[in-house]
């Protein structure tokens, strides 16, 4: 934990009013590294070691699998208060992490190490988040003159929530075979308007972590989303980098395997 970047991230959000990501003139080869965990949970490294989480869920709510421990992030970024996306919080379970640890969990911007992190007011899908206000903050990371950002369950985006993500070069976009956040109208009409050069899927069944077939209710698995989606760049691994003198020149889905450390109900027959 790395507490001295509190001091520096009030200094930076009180004086920086946040970028919208003016695509940067560098030749540096510095980049982020993403971790996949599970679901919607995602570690961004960047080079100076500064680690943050984004949206861990609560073990075996709804998902059939559990939160892995050791998981030791320099701040944590939750976009919306489902127990998949914030550990439980708002449901009452115990957080998994020391007050000491910040959590961003609202529009604004702060610095954490070689981190910039923007947090825009969004909306979730719906029809659910009704018992929060539907709130739902997109998050925007950026290190290294690259960015990403992070969806959570947003719908739609209107023309506020495009100005404040900015250039987006990497999306982190909710993406299953029964489009249980979005719709594919809605899906594309969001990657032709960010227009990045990398596209994630997230938010879809981990077959291998689920034993019953019909478990999550209602979320399918990835591979029926990627269909007519091309190129795919399978990773085979739960970690990539992204730095900006590496992105794609034309856009580019990666899929990302699961953490190998997150452990889920026995699947018959492995
Ligand atoms: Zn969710």
């Amino acid at each position: 934990m790395s507490v001295r970047y509190l001091a520096a991230s009030i200094l930076f959000a009180a004086a920086c009013g946040g970028s919208t990501g003016e695509a940067p003139d560098r030749t540096e080869d510095a980049v982020i590294e993403i971790e996949y965990i599970a679901h919607a949970a995602f570690l961004f490294r960047a080079e100076d070691g500064t680690e943050l989480l984004i949206d861990p869920y609560a073990s075996r709510v709804w998902l059939g699998y559990d939160w892995p421990t050791g998981i030791e992030p320099d701040a944590i970024l939750i976009t919306h208060p489902h127990y998949d996306h914030d550990a439980g919080r708002f449901r009452g379970a115990p957080f998994p992490w020391s007050e000491i640890v910040p959590v961003v969990d609202a529009p604004g911007v702060q610095q954490f190490g070689d981190f910039t992190v923007t947090g825009i007011e969004g909306r979730h899908a719906d029809p659910y988040g009704k018992e929060f206000g539907q709130r739902n903050t997109l998050m925007v990371v950026e290190a290294h003159g690259v960015r990403i950002a992070h969806l959570g369950d947003n719908g739609p985006l209107t023309a506020s929530m495009l100005a404040g993500l900015g250039r987006v070069d990497v999306l982190l976009i909710p993406g299953d075979g029964v489009d249980h956040i979005l719709s594919q109208t809605t899906t594309a009409e969001i990657i032709a308007a960010l227009d990045p050069r990398v596209v994630i899927p997230m938010h879809y069944r981990l077959p291998d972590l689920e034993a019953d077939p019909e478990s999550p209710s209602d979320l399918g698995e990835v591979d029926p989303w990627l269909e007519g989606r091309g190129p795919v760049r399978m990773m085979g691994s739960h970690t990539a980098t992204f730095g900006w003198t590496q992105l794609p020149e034309g856009r580019e889905y990666v899929v990302l395997e699961h953490a190998p450390y997150v452990s889920g109900t026995e699947v018959a027959g492995r």
